[in-house]
């Protein structure tokens, strides 16, 4: 093997979870790992080059995780969820077909990955095999001024992107609190939420059109013709969220904004969380839709020194529109008794919505802590925020349990939970905590007709669940595509919960 066997380095190296201590690392999930054989690392070096194939231990245990937060106290203790058979980094989409071709030919699996910011474990080569790493693909192509559309390499993190988009005067609007660590094509593949989604949507709201990589290496360019088009099903959005199973994307078009130069926020205390989200759900109602609307319930608005609930409102844009949303929002909010708060509010939440720096703190603390975001109608969600809540304070040592209202719809929202347990070191003990927490709210969820996820995604940790919230026939369909396009299984193992031949029968981690 002839690889280069030196720690990878710069530029893929924005990942920001805890450093593993020195040494190997022990693989925690026990998979039995696919070979890799050195003619498949032979042919990888030949066509992609030395630089870009890495074998050393230190590569393949940091490509083994992601920033699925039980696996921050794993790493702590020294141990990664499992290993890469090898890292390998293409610069071009040519060189991912190569992969794909040469990893399909060898029936050796494949795992996506880019800024491995996803909190699923959707990232992690569960039964080893490749992990190929997507953010060589990091070229701005195009931005058309008269269309209003950008054309990107899935391997562009969001702060450069829209730092670029910004100098052009452009803004795509898609704002992950992760946008520092996370990737064009990570956020496709997940259908991930900025927090100004209510003007600008989701990320599957925003593409017009994909490059993706089949399994064999050949290559599909789906959508792009119009802004809407009736040419059969929606390939585009088969591919938007599909977690690396069905297809690798190479590069998007997604539609983009004139950079805002008029903004306006205000701030709203309300009794309790039930009368914040009758709030949200009127202003939605009357076809206000201000980019940001974020509820957070009393527990979480403690540090906003607030007894009761408070609603953050926030738009920009063309400043007729703004005004309008803005007095809709402050007519609502007024009607159902609300108390205006002070800005300081606000600017406190726009200093710290891109800082991704509390959960490692926690996770030092001993605590198992973790998030979920479900999505419901307006009709459940008062009923899904308390049976949540209260499972969650059920379980033994919850030290906290809060949510907040993240994203807002016409007909629903996301509610956005956090949790947190005190726990004994023993890793084994953190994991039955984690699955006794997660289960409880992936029943809520079912139990209320709720998504089990509205912008996470479902990777390995929601897997099992997977099944029973598509139902069976829906899930029937997922598996019987997921063999059309990949019929040797070769693409993400495990992700979705999808059958593979690599694992054992009904393999999950849950
Ligand atoms: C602190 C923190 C805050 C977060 N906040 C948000 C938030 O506000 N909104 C939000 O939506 N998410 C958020 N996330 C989750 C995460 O950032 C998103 O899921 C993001 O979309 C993942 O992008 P990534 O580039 O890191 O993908 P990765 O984690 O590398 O991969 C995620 C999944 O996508 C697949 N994948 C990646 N690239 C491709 C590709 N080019 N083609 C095919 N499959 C691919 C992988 O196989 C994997 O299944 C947050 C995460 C953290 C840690």
């Amino acid at each position: 093997m002839s690889a280069t066997d030196e720690p990878a380095a710069e530029p893929g190296a924005r990942f920001a979870a805890p450093a593993l201590p020195d040494g190997p690392a022990a693989d925690r999930l026990r998979v039995a790992q696919v070979p890799v054989p050195d003619s498949l690392i032979t042919a990888l070096e030949i066509d992609l080059g030395t630089d870009a194939v890495r074998v050393d231990e230190r590569s393949r245990a940091e490509a083994g995780r992601d920033w699925w937060p039980l696996t921050f106290a794993w790493a702590l203790q020294g141990a990664v969820p499992t290993h890469a058979g090898v890292v390998v980094r293409p610069d071009d989409a040519a060189g991912v077909a190569t992969v794909l071709r040469l990893a399909s030919e060898a029936r050796v699996p494949v795992t996506p990955a880019a800024g491995r910011s996803g909190v699923c474990g959707g990232a992690i080569p569960v039964a080893g095999g490749i992990a190929l790493d997507l953010t060589g693909l990091d070229r701005i192509l195009d931005v058309d001024d008269i269309s209003l559309r950008l054309h990107v390499e899935a391997g562009v993190y969001g702060d450069t992107l829209e730092a670029d988009l910004r100098t052009r005067g452009y803004t795509l609007g898609h704002w992950p609190q992760s946008i520092a660590i996370s990737t064009v094509g990570g956020w496709l593949a997940c259908r991930s939420a900025g927090q100004y989604s209510t003007r600008y949507g989701k990320i599957e709201d925003m593409v017009r059109a994909l490059t993706v990589v089949h399994a064999d290496g050949s290559v599909a360019h789906v959508g792009g013709a119009g802004p809407r088009t009736a040419t059969g099903p929606d390939l585009t959005q088969l591919f938007v969220g599909s977690e690396g199973a069905l297809g690798v994307i190479t590069d998007a078009v997604l539609a983009v904004h004139p950079a805002p130069a008029y903004g306006r926020f205000a701030a709203y205390g309300l009794p309790t969380f039930a009368a914040g989200l009758d709030v949200i759900r009127r202003v939605l109602r009357r076809g206000a839709t201000p980019a940001v609307v974020r509820l957070l319930d009393p527990l979480e608005a403690i540090r906003h020194d607030y007894p009761g609930a408070v609603l953050i409102v926030l738009d920009e844009g063309d400043p007729v529109v703004v005004d309008a949303m803005m007095t809709v929002v402050d007519d609502v909010a007024s009607g159902a008794g609300a108390q205006r708060l002070g800005d300081e509010i606000v600017q406190s939440w726009l200093g710290h919505r891109n800082d991704v720096s509390a959960l490692e703190a926690a996770v030092r603390a001993g605590w198992v802590v973790d998030t979920v975001e479900l999505a419901g109608t307006w009709t459940v969600l008062p009923d899904l925020y308390h049976r949540v809540v209260r499972a969650l304070e059920m379980l033994p040592g919850s030290i906290a349990a809060s949510a907040h209202c993240s994203h807002a719809y016409i007909d629903g929202g996301c509610l956005y939970f956090t949790f947190a347990y005190e726990s004994p070191a023993n890793l084994d003990a953190k994991d039955r905590v984690w699955r006794a927490a997660f289960a409880a709210v992936m029943r809520a969820a079912m139990d209320t007709g709720s998504a089990i996820s509205h912008h996470h995604g479902v990777g390995i940790n929601r897997s099992a669940y997977l099944p029973e919230a598509l139902g069976a026939g829906a899930y029937a369909d997922l598996v019987a595509i997921k063999h059309a396009l990949d019929p040797n299984g070769i693409l993400n193992p495990g992700a979705l919960g999808l059958p593979s031949p690599f694992l054992p029968d009904g393999w999950s981690w849950a």
